[in-house]
């Protein structure tokens, strides 16, 4: 049905202005976090769309069907004209009590929504499980070899539980807190490192530990939790503690989280990584983890270690 708007665009857009997120969209079911990477209301994905209502009329940019302002998004999502789209949006501001859209329209866009959001978990639980499949089986049939550069250049010992392949990669398995392997990390002989299709699997809040944790020696016992293996391998040998990997840094507060469930009277020591990836995205990691779980954060400096070996 096609009705006249009886009122100008601009009026519906000044009016509007600071109520989409809150007001307007909620009433269609769309769901939109400020300024943070989420999946597409319209369209899906894990981290495509961002809303930043940067013109004030409820501007969001998905990488996938493009960019736009409320408007828009909300005929995406539920396919109502324009003329409509701006006639409902104008009833939600008070611009005019009339509306066209009925309960039962709201009822059928809530439905929608959660079919499309029940089919995303279903489709990234499956994803996850295979990789999952895949990471246990490269793993456990790897055919094995006995050195590897990357150990030798960093100087570091092999943990009992990771392997190294005939090829020289070291294979380090991503382990959940109930020991299901999620993932592996394979470490080149010139250090490169790779998850098995790191966008689909699971890597959140799995970890490896170097050595063993044994909580019932102490009260108060020390896990440090660490980024990478040759960092991590480092303070083992320094300390004789356990280590936790994380493997990337925005990993460390949801491993912190994880283990601080299973060990509930350990000292966490996190200790930031500052040469791998930006400037200070280890120590921001670390800092929010310990804000989650408490323990400290070092900053490893190897440089004399380095020296003496040199
Ligand atoms: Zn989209």
């Amino acid at each position: 049905m096609m009705i006249k708007p009886k009122f100008q665009l601009d009026d519906v857009k000044a009016k509007a202005q600071g109520l989409w997120m809150d007001t307007i969209f909620p009433r269609f079911n769309i769901e939109v976090r400020f300024k943070k990477k989420t999946p597409c209301p319209a369209c899906g994905g894990r981290d495509r769309f961002r809303y930043d209502d940067k013109n004030g009329n409820g501007d969001y940019i998905c990488q996938h069907c493009g960019a736009g302002d409320g408007f828009s998004l909300i005929q995406k999502c539920t396919h109502l004209s324009f003329p409509d789209t701006i006639a409902e949006v104008a009833a939600i501001v008070g611009l005019d009590a009339t509306s066209n859209i009925t309960d039962a329209d709201r009822a059928r866009w809530r439905k929608e929504k959660e079919i499309r959001d029940k089919e995303q978990r279903e489709r990234e639980l499956k994803m996850q499980e295979q990789i999952a499949r895949k990471a246990d089986g490269l793993f456990r049939n790897a055919y094995l070899g006995d050195f590897s550069l990357y150990l030798k250049n960093k100087q570091v010992d092999k943990d009992p539980k990771i392997k190294i392949t005939h090829d020289g990669n070291l294979l380090i398995p991503a382990i959940d807190e109930n020991g299901k392997i999620w993932n592996v990390q394979t470490i080149t002989p010139d250090g490169q490192k790779l998850f098995i299709q790191e966008s689909g699997g699971r890597t959140g809040g799995c970890f490896f530990m170097i050595g063993e944790v044994q909580p019932d020696l102490y009260d108060a016992h020390i896990i440090c939790i660490a980024e990478g293996y040759a960092t991590g391998m480092s303070i083992h040998m320094a300390t004789g503690h356990p280590v936790a990997l994380s493997f990337v840094a925005n990993n460390l507060p949801k491993v912190g989280a994880v283990l601080r469930k299973k060990y509930p009277k350990a000292v966490f020591v996190y200790c930031a990584d500052d040469d791998s990836a930006k400037e200070d995205t280890g120590i921001k990691y670390a800092k929010e983890a310990q804000s989650i779980t408490g323990g400290i954060v070092i900053l490893p400096d190897f440089t004399q270690v380095q020296e003496s070996i040199a």
